[in-house]
Parts: C-alpha cells; structure tokens; sequence
C-alpha cells in the first residue's frame, strides 16, 4: 500500500527511524533529568545517556568524543564556527572565503559578518556547482580566517572535493569550517581524512528528531577555537550554554550509530531508484540534470524542465500526491529562482523550472514506478497543452 502523498523531500527533512523513536522514549518521562545534575540519579542518567551519544556521534565522522558540541541543530553550529571564529580570531584578520552555493544558514551568517566588519570572499562555481581549488588557494591572503565550503549541496547534492579543499587550507593555516548537513550519515565523512577543522550537521536530515545538532570542533593538528555565541551555564565546555535536549540527543546518537550500519546498502538502494527516475524522465528531451552527475549524492535528483514554470508543475504533481521542492525549501515561499542553480550559470527561466527530488531510507519502488507513471502523465498533459 502507497502512503499518500509520496514523500520524495527527504533533503528538507527525513521521517525518524522508529528505532531512534525507541532509544528517545525512556527520557522524556522515567530518565527525565537534568544532564548538568551532578547531585542525583536523575541527573547522572542523563548525563551518562549524552555521554554515550557524543560517542556515537563522534565514531561516525571519525571525531573524538570531546570534539562534538550539541546545538538545536545545523543552522546555530554553522552561526556558532563562523561567528566563534570571527570573533576569536580577529586579531589575525577578518576575511573570510566562502561559496555563493553555501546553504542560507552560512550565507545569511556571513551577510550579518558583513556588516560588522568581515571581508568575505565568495567563490564561484562552474556549471556543474564545483569551485576552482586554484582560485580558492589564490583568494587566501595574511587576513584569512577561514575557508567554509559545504560539503555537499541541498539542492542538486552535487559534492565539493572535500579533501583537497582540506588541504589547501592546512597548507595555508587556515581553518577549514564545512556546513555537512547533507552528508553526514548519507556518505562516509571522515573529518582527519578530509582536514576538517569545524563541522555543522543536523539530526533530521539523517532519521534522527528535529531540533538538535551538532558542531565538531577540532582538538588538535590545528585546534580550532571559538568564542560561544551563547552565555549562560557553561554547558559544552563553554561553547554553548542551555540545558541539553537529552531525548533529542540520544536520539542523535541512535540515528548516528543506525547510519553507519545501513549507510552503504541505503546508499546504493537510493540510487538505483533515484537512476531509474532519471532515466525514465529524461525520456523526454526536454529535461536536464542540474549538478555534477559524478559525485553525486546517491538520493537527489535535481531537474529543470524546457520550457516549464515548476509552479505549474509543482501545483500538478501535488495534486498527483506527490511531494517534492523546487529549490531549497527555506525559500519556496518566495518566487525567488533558486540561488544555487542562478551561481550555476542556469537561465531565470531553466532555474525556475527546476524541480528536487530527494529519496530517503523509506522511500520504495513502488513509490517511484508511481512517480513515474504520475510526472509522464503531467509531462504529456504540458506537451500537449492541457494541463
Ligand atoms: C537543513 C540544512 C541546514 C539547516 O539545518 P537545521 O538543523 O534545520 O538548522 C543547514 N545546511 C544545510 C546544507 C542543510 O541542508
């Protein structure tokens, strides 16, 4: 049986894995206590619990344990490395490289920097949405602070070469902060590997509840430091105060551990079905691929549609119960064109035609052969005049 509508939007958000549901269960009522307790049970319970998802979390992206700080999510880690580095790191200087494909958790941060003083710099990207490491290296100067280069893109998935980003900063001494939230848990991420020295992802891009995060913050072989952007009680060694969403941590972890295990076969199940989307709709000729094809994420699928308004076609498929997003869902309330596919080089009218697809751990054959079948019909019913 088909769940209606056919949720093919997992880069806005994921459904959490009843599994991570169980793990959360005991601490919102029996394990109910404070982390920061240090007088009770209660208290030591939960800490314990946190504890055992920082490890968890860690083991994922190949981080120690005290290297993980627990935020509501991927937006303030991102406020957190670039402001905490800002600030901590004014003396040496204030510029900043980043990417005009950078998520609005990054864009809209360094926007705020701007204004108080940070000299950013943004890198273009080609067709495919990947930067020139050869400008990147030429665009650092004495001032350089920081290189923030997300790991892989929201909207066409598209993967930037991590490594060698990595080591051109290292090269340099500059600290590398990536916005992960979309690979981390999809594809091995492996933070020594790839010469990460600050890291954002988020629990409900991976199965896990919404509101909580985290920021991997380098030790050592460079240490990274921070400022806090938020005072209080000095949770998280001092880099984020605010009493900790236990539940939503555990379930953190749990989500983590889970991705580890499945993420290989999820991986390649996704793709198979995210190719067989592919090669079914581009049938017709008057469909492309945005984004890289190679080195890509596995389970997105980002299309722009010839001649097309993808308002019309969105309104038409969510009427074939199907639901998908036209560029980035943080700005489908506006009729803006995506600002990833416009830095790709694409035309007003190819970005604005332009549809996501995004599967996830749940999503099943069925669901695309319906899918199919649904956006063919839409295509023919557009082709001939009638939708
Ligand atoms: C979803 C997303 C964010 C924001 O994460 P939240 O946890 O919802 O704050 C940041 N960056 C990227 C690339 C994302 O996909």
């Amino acid at each position: 049986m088909l769940a209606f509508p056919i949720y093919l939007d997992n880069n806005a958000t994921t459904p959490m894995d009843e599994r991570v549901l169980e793990a959360m269960a005991p601490f919102f009522i029996k394990h109910f206590g404070n982390a920061a307790s240090r007088t009770h049970a209660y208290g030591w319970q939960a800490a314990e619990a946190v504890d055992y998802s920082r490890t968890q979390v860690a083991q994922l992206i190949n981080a120690e344990t005290e290297e993980i700080i627990f935020t509501s999510g991927a937006t303030e880690a991102c406020n957190l490395a670039i402001k905490g580095v800002f600030e901590r790191y004014a003396s040496k200087g204030n510029h900043i490289i980043s990417v005009n494909t950078e998520h609005n958790a990054v864009l809209d941060t360094n926007k705020h920097l701007a204004k108080n003083g940070a000299e950013i710099s943004y890198l273009q990207v080609n067709s495919k949405g990947l930067l020139d490491l050869k400008k990147l290296e030429e665009t650092i100067t004495p001032q350089t602070i920081l290189i923030s280069v997300m790991y892989a893109n929201n909207e066409t998935g598209t993967i930037q070469p991590i490594k060698e980003i990595g080591k051109i900063a290292n090269k340099h001494g500059v600290l590398f902060f990536s916005d992960a939230t979309q690979a981390v848990g999809k594809i091995p991420v492996d933070v020594m590997a790839d010469g990460i020295g600050l890291m954002a992802f988020s629990a409900h891009k991976m199965y896990g509840p919404k509101g909580v995060g985290a920021l991997y913050v380098r030790r050592k072989n460079p240490r990274a430091a921070l400022i806090a952007q938020m005072d209080g009680g000095g949770h998280e060694k001092g880099l984020r105060s605010g009493t900790l969403n236990v539940p939503g941590i555990v379930g953190f972890g749990k989500a983590c551990e889970l991705s580890k295990i499945l993420m290989k076969k999820d991986t390649e199940r996704m793709k198979q079905l995210r190719d067989m989307l592919e090669k079914a709709l581009l049938e017709h000729g008057n469909i492309v691929v945005n984004g890289t094809t190679n080195g890509r994420l596995g389970h997105v699928s980002n299309l722009s549609f010839k001649n097309t308004d993808a308002r019309d076609l969105m309104a038409a498929l969510t009427k074939k119960n199907i639901a998908v997003s036209t560029g980035s869902a943080c700005t489908s309330a506006t009729t803006e064109p995506s600002h990833v596919l416009m830095a790709m080089g694409l035309s007003k009218e190819m970005a604005q035609s332009a549809i996501r697809f995004s599967l996830g751990r749940f999503t099943t054959k069925e669901e695309i052969d319906y899918t199919i079948s649904r956006i063919k019909e839409t295509i023919q019913a557009i082709d001939t005049g009638s939708l």
